[in-house]
C-alpha cells in the first residue's frame, strides 16, 4: 500500500489536499492522472447505466435517466431519510491511549476459555502487530486460542475485560456513544440554528426527492432507474487507508424502482450487471466477495443487501467493501411523502386507479474507492524492467491510452510524432514526449499504466511505418502510421 500511496504521488495520480500545509486529515487532491483515471471510471459507470444501460430479462434495454440534484438540500430531508439523529455510528473512547474508535470496527479477541483479559485491535490491524500484543500481554497465547467478535456486539457490561487497542490495561474503553457523521454550515449571512444546512451524506437522497420531477418531465415507465454521480461528505471519524475512507468523497448511485413483487428479480439482475461492470474496469472477480448480509445486520426496511468486497493490500487476507446492493423496499419514498407533505405516488398507466410507491433496488458505489481499488489491481511488480512496477490499467481506464515518442529529439522525427498526436488527441488521451532517452521515456508510461508506446524512428521516415510497444509484454511490432487510430480503437474494449 505504501508503494502505491507513494507512486500516486511521484507521477501525480492522488496528493494529500493542502500538502503545503501539512495535510488534512480525511481529504484527497486529484493530480493530472487521477482526475483522468476517475474521470474514465465514471464515466464508464454513467454509459453502463444512463447512456447504453443493459438488456433486461426481456431483452430490451432497460430505462435509466441522469440526474445531478443539489449537495445542500432542505435540512428537513435528512430528518426524513433519518440521516439527522440517526446517521451516526457508536463510538468508544479510550481513557489511557486517548484514542477514538468506531465500535464497528474494533475486533475483540475472547478467550476461549474464559481465563485471561479479552484484546481488541483496529479490524485493519497486522498480523504481526496481533502476534506482538498476545505476546506482551497475553504471553504469547496463540491465536487460536480465542474467538472473535465485533466490539459493537459486545456488552459494556464486559468491557472491564477488554484491552483497547492502543492500551496496556484492561477497562479503559468508554460505552459507546452516538456520534453524527454530517458536516454542516450555515445558510446566509445570520448564522444560528434555524439556518443550519447540512452536506450531503450520500447521493441517492437528492434522486428521491427529484422523484415526481422526474416522473412528470420524462416518459419513463416503472420499471426504471435514476441514476447520479457525485460528491459526499461524511465527518469519519477515523479516516484511513488512502483514499479508502475519506471525508469527502464520490459516489455513484443507481435508484432502480419497480413493482415490491419484481424487487427479488430486479435484485439479482443487478447484482449480477455490477459484476460484470466491475470485471470491465478490471477487477479481478477472484478477489471480491460477494457479502449476503446477515438479517440481524441488515437496515431495517431492507430485506437484502449485497456487499461487493474488494481485498485491498491493507486488508487482504480479509475484504473491505467497495459497493452495496440494497433492496430498500419503498421506505425512502414514504419518509419523503411523509416529511414533505407531497404525494410522490406513481400511477400505474394501464389502470389509473392504482397508484404505489414502487419499491427500489439501489446499487451504491464508491468512486473514489473505485479509484483505490482499479489501482490497487493495476499495480503490478515485475523487476525486469526499469521502472520495476507498471499499471496493468485496461485500456479503457487507463489516464493516457498512448504515448507518442520520437525515438530522437532530431528535425525529421519529432514533425511526424507532433502530426500523429494532433490527429490521435481528437478522439484519445494521448501523451506526445520527446526529451530523454527512450528508456526512460518507456519507464514513466510504464508506471502510468500507458498501454501503448508509438515510436517515431527512421525507419518511419522511410517507411510510414511506427513501432507500437506492448505495456504488458514489452513487446514491439510496427504498423503502418495510418493504422494507428484503427489499432488503438480496436484495443479499446480489451482488458488489458
Ligand atoms: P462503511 O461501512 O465502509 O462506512 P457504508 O456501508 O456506510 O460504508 P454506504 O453508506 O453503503 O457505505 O455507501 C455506499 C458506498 O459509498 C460504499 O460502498 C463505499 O464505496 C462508498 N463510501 C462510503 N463511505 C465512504 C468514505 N468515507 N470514503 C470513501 N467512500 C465511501
Amino acid at each position: 500500500m505504501k508503494d502505491i500511496v507513494a507512486l500516486c504521488k511521484r507521477r501525480g495520480f492522488i496528493f494529500p489536499a493542502s500538502d503545503i500545509y501539512g495535510g488534512i486529515n480525511g481529504f484527497w487532491d486529484y493530480g493530472p492522472l487521477g482526475t483522468e483515471l476517475k474521470n474514465n471510471i465514471r464515466d464508464l459507470w454513467w454509459k453502463s447505466m444512463v447512456l447504453t444501460p443493459p438488456l433486461g430479462p426481456d431483452g430490451e434495454p432497460v430505462q435509466i435517466v441522469g440526474l445531478d440534484s443539489a449537495i445542500i438540500q432542505n435540512p428537513k430531508c435528512w430528518e426524513a431519510s433519518g440521516h439527522v439523529g440517526g446517521f451516526n455510528d457508536p463510538m468508544v473512547d479510550c481513557k489511557e491511549s486517548k484514542k477514538r474508535y468506531r465500535a464497528d470496527h474494533v475486533t475483540v479477541l475472547l478467550p476461549k476459555n474464559q481465563d485471561g483479559f479479552w484484546l481488541a485491535f483496529d479490524k485493519d490491524a497486522e498480523e504481526d502487530d496481533i502476534n506482538q500484543r498476545l505476546k506482551k500481554l497475553a504471553k504469547g497465547r496463540p491465536q487460536s486460542d480465542y474467538d472473535v467478535k465485533k466490539l459493537d456486539k459486545i456488552p459494556f457490561s464486559d468491557f472491564s475485560k477488554i484491552i483497547g487497542p492502543d492500551a496496556k490495561e484492561p477497562g479503559t474503553l468508554t460505552e459507546p456513544r452516538q456520534f453524527n457523521m454530517m458536516f454542516y454550515t450555515f445558510i446566509g449571512a445570520m448564522g444560528g440554528e434555524e439556518n443550519k444546512a447540512y452536506l450531503r451524506p450520500e447521493t441517492c437522497a437528492g434522486i428521491f426527492l427529484n422523484f415526481k420531477n422526474v416522473l412528470d418531465s420524462s416518459r419513463v415507465k416503472v420499471p426504471f432507474g435514476i441514476a447520479q454521480i457525485g460528491k459526499a461528505f461524511r465527518n469519519e471519524v477515523t479516516p484511513r487507508n488512502f483514499i479508502f475512507r475519506s471525508r469527502e468523497f464520490e459516489q455513484m448511485e443507481l435508484e432502480w424502482f419497480c413493482e415490491k413483487e419484481e424487487a427479488p428479480k430486479w435484485f439479482e439482475f443487478w447484482v449480477e450487471q455490477r459484476k460484470k461492470w466491475w470485471d470491465s474496469v478490471g477487477i479481478d472477480l477472484k478477489k471480491c466477495h460477494f457479502l449476503d448480509v446477515p438479517k440481524e445486520d441488515l437496515a431495517h426496511y431492507s430485506d437484502r443487501t449485497i456487499d461487493i468486497e474488494y481485498q485491498f493490500p491493507f486488508s487482504a487476507p480479509e475484504y473491505d467493501e467497495l459497493e452495496g446492493i440494497a433492496h430498500r423496499g419503498n421506505f425512502d419514498l414514504t419518509q419523503h411523502q411523509t416529511f414533505s407533505g407531497t404525494k410522490l405516488e406513481y400511477m400505474d398507466p394501464t389502470d389509473n386507479t392504482r397508484r404505489f410507491l414502487p419499491d427500489v433496488i439501489e446499487p451504491s458505489c464508491g468512486l473514489t474507492r473505485a479509484v483505490l481499488a482499479v489501482l490497487s489491481e493495476a499495480y503490478t511488480l515485475d523487476e525486469t524492467r526499469p521502472s520495476g512496477v507498471y499499471l496493468n490499467f485496461p485500456p479503457a481506464v487507463a489516464p493516457k491510452k498512448a504515448a507518442i515518442l520520437p525515438l530522437t529529439a532530431k528535425e525529421e522525427h519529432v514533425p511526424i510524432a507532433q502530426k500523429l498526436y494532433m490527429e490521435l488527441r481528437e478522439d484519445y488521451a494521448v501523451d506526445l514526449d520527446i526529451k530523454q532517452n527512450i528508456g526512460k521515456r518507456y519507464a514513466r508510461q510504464d508506471e502510468i499504466g500507458t498501454p501503448y508506446c508509438f515510436t517515431v524512428d527512421n525507419d518511419t521516415v522511410s517507411d510510414q511505418t511506427v513501432t507500437v510497444r506492448d505495456r504488458n509484454t514489452m513487446a514491439q511490432e510496427r504498423i503502418g502510421l495510418d493504422h494507428v487510430a484503427d489499432f488503438l480503437r480496436g484495443k479499446m474494449h480489451k482488458k488489458s
